[in-house]
């Protein structure tokens, strides 16, 4: 589930309480020295930031292909919330964006008063692409 890839990172770690001990604590070479404080989130590994790309460009196709369709974004279940959250395209891609360049992102913004009936869960979009795709061939 892709966006509880994103989601998740953001919305359920408490950096401060449950990071185990700093093991450069003690060290003047802390690589953690040269982050700047703007920037909280950890590194990605290379497998999540090839998941996050891979989305970011499925968000692209999803946009291209579903907002003339009237789709304007996704929406899912917020376990934090336990509410539904909408995201038009454009957020989506900028908070992923942000999780690329290692910032927070925003997940507990969404659009306001969304028009609940142009939003689609993600699977149903990712369906939707793989049709438009069978269907060319
Ligand atoms: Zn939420």
């Amino acid at each position: 589930m892709p966006i509880e890839l994103v989601h998740n990172r953001v919305a359920g770690v408490n950096y401060d309480s449950q990071m185990p001990l700093d093991p450069f604590a003690d060290d003047p070479n802390d690589p953690a020295s040269f982050l700047s404080p703007d920037e909280p989130a950890p590194p990605l590994t290379d497998e999540e930031r090839l998941h996050v790309t891979q989305d970011l460009a499925l968000v692209a196709r999803f946009r291209e292909e579903l907002t003339p369709h009237g789709i304007l974004g996704i929406f899912f279940l917020c376990e934090d919330c336990d509410d539904l959250h909408y995201y038009d395209w454009d957020i989506m891609a900028s908070n992923m964006a942000a999780t690329l360049r290692g910032e927070l992102a925003p997940v507990h913004e969404p659009s306001l008063n969304p028009d609940v009936d142009a939003y689609v869960p993600w699977d149903y979009a990712a369906g939707f692409l793989d049709g438009i795709n069978t269907s060319r061939r």
